[in-house]
């Protein structure tokens, strides 16, 4: 069957679900998602409620062809830039961008997740949920669910199935079972703790509404994203194990003290601290790459399903919209030629996942550390004033991921060349009325071509 009134079943109403669903309908298809939590419009979900996002041009872009971005304004928050918060409590600012323009938003995953449910049923999209996917022959197309109320177990056949089902993917584990597919799993040796910093009177923030604030203490970090109820949203990072430690932090006492010792100015902000701390669960972050994502023409993972990534690039979901983007547009390109556009579809992305990848796990020692070192800082106003005089040549590379939709692998590629360069012109100065502009000019237009950088 390939008419456009084939239905096409979706793993997962988590974030990525419900967006690709939304246009495949718009695409004429019908869509039905099979979600294995309850309902979370209806049923408090306590893990991953309080975590925000750091939505940005990859995300935004999706979100804007889906139609769904002018709406979302109303529960999003510009964040200009990181606060550092020292251990003596100063506070030091620094701007993502060259400019006001280049901002990164805050916003609720849950808020998110209810408006793109919300937005992908009001099309005619249908989302079973506590139905959990057990397995699928790909051979057939058969899926195995079973209602988590009651614990039915039933057949669904299936013509396509795309595997939306996250990190742990159920999907992924049975393309685990065949021959020939690769997969590797890292485990970070940290864990991240949901925690709230309340709301002031009227709602207000207490902390600068539009910045991410960051607690940086070199081995560890506390962060803070501003919320449209005047809440911040915090995650701390630790590792497992050893000093200063998720194992150290084992009574309230043991929680207070630290975040008075090593977050203080944070703790004065935080007074239900140790309930929240021993309420929420402390996550785990991996990063996932596998390959082939796709069998028979019939099953295909996308989003963390795919490739999933450690949070400190703020890409996961940018990435995961970003990979709607993509294949919506082969599937316009190609028709419902399922087993070609799966194929395009990951030669396409992989590259580009890889690569985001591995610059999020770079990007974590850049902010739990670099970030209060002074040459780092440096480094980034000689980034600007590069940036400045070479527009289209020498653009940073957090601004690449973040403001731009250049390819992740020419990011990653890109930025090391920078940091090169960068090195050799930082090498004997501390200040960039020193910079030496013609080893600049040489070393630029010597080693970078430029950038498209229409978004
Ligand atoms: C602490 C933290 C901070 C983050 N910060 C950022 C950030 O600032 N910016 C950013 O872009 N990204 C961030 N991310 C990453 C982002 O949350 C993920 O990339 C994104 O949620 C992936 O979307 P997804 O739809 O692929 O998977 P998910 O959102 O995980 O959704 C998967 C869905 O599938 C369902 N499911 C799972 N298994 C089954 C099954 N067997 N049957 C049926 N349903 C199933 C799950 O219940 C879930 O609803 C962060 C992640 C974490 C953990």
């Amino acid at each position: 069957m390939n008419s456009r009134t084939e239905s096409i079943t979706l793993i997962g109403a988590g974030l990525v679900g419900p967006l690709l669903a939304l246009g495949l309908v718009k695409r004429g298809f019908k869509a039905e998602i099979y979600e294995r939590r309850p309902d979370m419009r209806r049923v408090r979900l306590s893990a991953g409620r309080s975590i925000n996002l750091a939505l940005s041009a990859r995300g935004i872009h999706a979100l804007t062809e889906a139609g769904l971005w002018s709406e979302m304004q109303k529960i999003v928050i510009p964040m200009k830039g990181r606060m550092m918060h020292s251990i003596a409590s100063e506070l030091t600012f620094q701007p993502y961008g060259k400019d006001e323009s280049e901002v990164i938003h805050s916003i609720s995953r849950a808020e998110l997740n209810i408006a793109l449910m919300n937005a992908a049923e009001a099309q005619g999209v249908s989302i079973a949920f506590q139905q959990r996917c057990m397995g699928m022959d790909f051979g057939t197309g058969r899926l195995q669910l079973r209602d988590e109320q009651t614990g039915d177990e039933k057949a669904l056949e299936s013509g396509v199935v795309i595997g939306c089902d996250g990190s742990a993917s159920a999907i992924r584990g049975e393309m685990r079972k065949r021959n020939r597919f690769s997969l590797s799993q890292h485990q970070l040796d940290y864990g991240y703790k949901e925690l709230t910093i309340p709301a002031g009177p009227g709602a207000s923030h207490v902390l600068e509404t539009n910045a991410l604030h960051i607690w940086p203490r070199g081995n560890y970090m506390l962060i803070a994203l501003p919320n449209v109820d005047g809440t911040c949203a915090c995650m701390l990072f630790l590792p497992f194990q050893g000093p200063d430690s998720f194992a150290q932090l084992t009574t309230p006492s043991d929680v207070i003290e630290f975040f008075d010792a090593k977050f203080p100015d944070a703790a004065e902000l935080m007074p239900e601290l140790a309930e929240n701390f021993f309420v929420n669960p402390t996550g785990s972050m991996v990063t996932i790459k596998c390959s082939p994502w796709h069998a028979e023409g019939r099953a295909l993972l996308l989003g963390d399903a795919a490739h999933a990534i450690v949070p400190f690039f703020g890409q996961g979901i940018n990435c995961g919209f970003e990979d709607c983007t993509c294949f919506l547009a082969l599937l316009d390109r190609h028709g419902p030629d399922w087993g070609r556009v799966f194929a395009e579809f990951e030669r396409a992305r992989k590259v580009n996942t890889d690569a985001i990848a591995d610059l999020a796990v770079e990007n974590f020692v850049e902010m739990r550390d670099r970030v209060a070192d002074p040459l780092f800082l440096f480094r980034k106003k000689v980034e600007l004033a590069l940036q400045e005089r070479y527009p289209l040549l020498f653009v940073p590379k957090y601004a690449m991921v973040t403001f731009h939709r250049i390819p992740y692998a020419t990011a990653l590629q890109r930025g090391n060349v920078q940091d090169r360069i960068l090195t050799e012109l930082c090498d004997g100065i501390d200040r960039v009325e020193d910079l030496d502009w013609s080893k600049a000019n040489r070393l630029i237009h010597g080693e970078l071509t430029p950038l498209e950088l229409a978004s």
